[in-house]
């Protein structure tokens, strides 16, 4: 059985990757200091397995305290790195706080994997490394741009400390992520305000917002609102375990998107959970936000080919998975 060590692996992504490690034959490790979920979430796990998972409580930033977890653990055939901030207007008001975290992280995870000969590593990484892209679907080869926030800097940064580094990684682009796993045990635990699309929809359909504000509706798209690929959570896990199989037997530098392909604009994301979830949705129209990008969806004929992977889930399931996570946390 392999042992994979996964840093925030009781977060929102980490959580639903554990299940599908586990569901495809590996042993994971989750390495997370709950600094932003909740211990629900490996609960959860436990419940939807039906068996222990083990957790390790440690601040990857912290050298000491992962040579402990690494020498306790012995061998291990791969690291699955989740570990890092995640909100891009967080890191627009506190950079610092994101470069510290984000690539402090990093550094001690590939120095502990040099000192103990692990090769193996899968980075979440992001679409925001690509800035507005000058051609869509935006494919692994397009240049990284002017990152719009410190969040998607530390992503480029990151990146370009794997290609640097002599390990064997893989970093995952992850589109615009969405929904929670189908049994609603596991899901986004973190405590920040939501300011991701689909969070925020079902925060209005649960009351805890009167409206949506809908930032500009005077982009250069069909409708005028912005452009993003919306990625069921539990298909993106999913990608995690063949990105896995894939760097034992390839090895080398690898990126590759995790989309579905498929552009949706924000009007059209708001009427699908209406849809699906038979409910009203309140919007008002507002200004632009500030680092938005018009639009981007992913070309995934890359990791179609070399993980043989494609999502399964169709929008209107992500939609109404979200909305159930939220009417259950
Ligand atoms: N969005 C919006 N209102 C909100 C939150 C998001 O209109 O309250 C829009 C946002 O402008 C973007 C899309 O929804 O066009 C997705 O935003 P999100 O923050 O979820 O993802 P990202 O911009 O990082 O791709």
């Amino acid at each position: 059985m392999r042992k994979i060590l996964v840093t925030g692996g009781a977060g929102y992504i980490g959580s639903h990757t554990i299940v599908e490690l586990i569901t495809a034959g590996y042993t994971p490790i989750i390495v997370d200091n709950l600094c932003n979920t909740s211990h629900k979430n490996i609960d959860g796990i436990e419940s939807i397995i039906d068996a222990k998972v083990k957790w390790r409580n440690a601040d990857c930033t912290n050298k000491y305290a992962m040579d402990k977890v690494f020498s306790e653990e012995g061998k291990i055939d791969g690291i699955i790195h989740f570990a890092a901030h995640k909100s891009v207007e967080e890191s627009v008001k506190n950079p610092q706080k994101y470069y510290d975290n984000n690539i402090g992280s990093l550094k001690v995870v590939l120095k502990c994997m040099q000192e103990n000969e692990v090769k193996n590593i899968i980075f979440s990484s992001s679409c925001t490394v690509y800035g507005m892209p000058d051609v869509l679907p935006v494919d692994e080869n397009a240049p990284f741009k002017k990152a719009e926030s410190p969040y998607g800097e530390t992503k480029q940064i990151c990146e370009e400390m794997l290609k640097s580094d002599n390990c064997n990684s893989v970093a995952l682009r992850y589109f615009n992520p969405i929904g929670s796993h189908p049994t609603t045990l596991i899901g986004d635990c973190s405590a920040d305000r939501p300011s991701n699309l689909v969070p925020i929809i079902a925060e209005c359909a649960i009351g805890k917002r009167e409206y949506i504000t809908i930032f500009g509706d005077d982009y250069n798209t069909p409708d005028g609102t912005c452009i993003r690929d919306y990625i069921h959570v539990v298909d993106l896990a999913k990608s995690h375990v063949k990105a896995m199989e894939f760097l034992i037997k390839n090895r080398g530098k690898h990126a590759f998107n995790v989309g579905t392909g498929i552009g949706v604009s924000v009007l059209e994301a708001v009427k699908a959970f209406e849809k699906i979830n038979n409910l009203k949705i309140n919007y008002s129209i507002g200004p632009r936000r500030s680092g938005d990008i018009e639009e981007i969806y992913a070309n995934v004929n890359l990791v179609n080919i070399k993980l043989d992977w494609e999502p399964k889930e169709i929008l209107e399931k992500a939609m109404k998975s979200a909305w159930d996570w939220e009417k259950k946390k």
